[in-house]
């Protein structure tokens, strides 16, 4: 068999987002690039299957439970109508407008796109296969950026139109009367949010003792008493038997004190996790290392063992978010480039987008005690804030994380409607290295919600007057 052979600088396998952030930016620096992707869009999990389609859906849901809320306030619309071929339509067009926004940007760069599945021959050189045609690329640098897949769960039945992942679940295959999600974390919670405002029943079940366990309580404990009015989350729970049925699955878990309960569901999502995508590479081949979890063990310039071979996102292991892997692409051009950077960041936001939202950054209270860390906390709740009250949504809060002898401003967490936007002033604040007079004393417009941030830190300063003073 004859192979067609390329010769180029950079290789870059995954079209994710951590993929085509590198891809463009070792291009922007002059280096001659290659993206590989072996399906036939652009734009890897987040665009297709993840970030952007959940998010699609999920303003749906925000949209849907903000009107039913104005009921209260004297505002009625009539039940929805949903038309799930129309908003299907939608989210696909969505996906379509911003994946070719990708291709586009590939090509005035004059990156050359192959569509195939990568794998590696040797250190300098992978194969790329696609049907019947065959081509070997020979490089100075690659970089992996393959991404992950859904967990799978053995004891689950396979079964497409009702057993889901969460790929599956966002194509919107069928709107189930009951819906039970298998794990608590951030994509089951959205998944939830999604589907319990098309008018599913969802009940969450997870074996772990506590709701989103890394955060604080008070955090936590708003979001649940938010969201337990629109789905069940049941925790210290196992299943134990899934029966199929004709329509649908008899499952069987345990409740407390061992006593079982069972219920009738049309559909399962199973949301356990996610394990990296490193099957098809080849990795054996060349003795490229990965950790105890099949991440890539990578250094500080995003290095695996081998020297010319980078890997960034998902493929390396938690947070798995795709601005790390946009970031860490960048990086790892930089370092291919000969910069001398590093990826070290002091913080990596993380944002919940159900109804409310959550969002963290940096060091929570629990993380503060854990590490035995001085610190004290500031907490503004959103019922005194007015651009929340008149907005409807007072349910909230706004909680700073400062360490007791710098007055640095090393953490913090915001439970309510848009919490993640507010994120952004806390992240750069910490990265900048501000204290609590940076954020107190800068003028924040009123009303807002990120007003919020400045409150809380004239909380901890003491000159707070929007609520009581209790430093006074
Ligand atoms: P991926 O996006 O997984 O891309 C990897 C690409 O590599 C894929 O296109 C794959 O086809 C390709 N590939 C794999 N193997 C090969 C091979 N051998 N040859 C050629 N190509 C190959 N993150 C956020 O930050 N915010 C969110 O709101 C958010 N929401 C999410 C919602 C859901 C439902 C899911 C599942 C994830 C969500 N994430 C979110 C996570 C985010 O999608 C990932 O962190 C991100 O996509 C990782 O980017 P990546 O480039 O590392 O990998």
């Amino acid at each position: 068999m004859s192979y067609k052979k390329i010769y180029t600088q950079v290789v870059v396998i995954g079209s994710g987002p951590s993929g085509y952030s590198s891809a463009f930016r070792c291009s922007d620096l002059g280096l001659d690039t290659i993206l590989i992707e072996k399906y036939n869009n652009l734009g890897g999990v987040c665009l297709n299957v993840g970030c952007i389609p959940s998010k699609s859906l999920l303003h749906i849901s925000k949209v849907i439970k903000e009107s039913k809320n104005l009921f209260n306030i004297g505002v009625a619309f009539s039940k929805p109508i949903f038309d799930i071929n129309k908003i299907r339509q939608w989210k696909d067009g969505v996906i379509n407008k911003l994946s070719s926004g990708i291709k586009n940007m590939a090509n005035q760069r004059n990156i050359e796109v192959i569509f195939g599945n990568a794998q590696f021959l040797d250190k300098k050189s992978i194969l790329v296969k696609n049907g019947d045609e065959s081509i070997i690329i020979f490089f100075e640098n690659v970089i992996i950026a393959v991404g992950s897949r859904s967990k799978k769960l053995k004891y689950v039945p396979s079964d497409d139109f009702r057993i889901w992942d969460s790929s599956i679940a966002l194509s919107l295959p069928h709107i189930p009367d009951n819906l039970l999600i298998i794990g608590s974390g951030i994509i089951g919670l959205e998944m939830a949010t999604v589907y319990s405002s098309l008018g599913s029943q969802v009940d969450i079940i997870d074996s772990s003792h506590e709701l989103l366990s890394h955060l604080d309580r008070d955090i936590v404990n708003i979001f649940y008493n938010a969201v337990k009015k629109d789905f069940n989350i049941f925790l210290n729970s196992e299943i134990k038997e899934i029966v199929p049925e004709k329509n649908g699955f008899l499952v069987s878990r345990n409740k407390e004190n061992n006593v079982r309960n069972t219920k009738l569901y049309n559909a399962i999502l199973v949301a356990v996790g996610r394990e990296s995508n490193l099957e098809s590479l080849n990795i054996n081949k060349i003795g490229l290392e990965v950790d105890c979890n099949r991440f890539l063990k990578i250094d500080k310039k995003l290095r695996t063992n081998i020297s010319n071979i980078y890997a960034i996102g998902d493929v390396t292991g938690q947070p798995m978010l795709a601005h790390k892997g946009m970031h860490q692409g960048h990086i790892a051009a930089e370092v291919i480039f000969g910069k001398n950077h590093v990826f070290n960041p002091y913080v990596v936001p993380c944002v919940l987008y159900t109804d409310p939202e959550v969002a963290w950054v940096g060091m929570t209270e629990k993380e503060a005690i854990h590490n035995k860390i001085e610190y004290e906390s500031a907490v503004f709740p959103w019922n005194f804030l007015g651009k929340a009250i008149s907005s409807n949504f007072s349910c909230g809060m706004t909680k700073l994380i400062f360490h007791s002898k710098t007055r640095k401003i090393i953490g913090g967490s915001v439970v309510g409607s848009h919490a993640g936007e507010l994120l952004g002033e806390i992240g750069l604040a910490i990265e900048m290295g501000c204290d609590v007079e940076d954020i107190a004393l800068t003028i924040h417009a009123h009303p807002t919600l990120y007003e919020s941030i400045n409150l809380s830190a004239q909380i901890f300063q003491g000159t707070i007057t929007d609520m009581l003073n209790l430093k006074k």
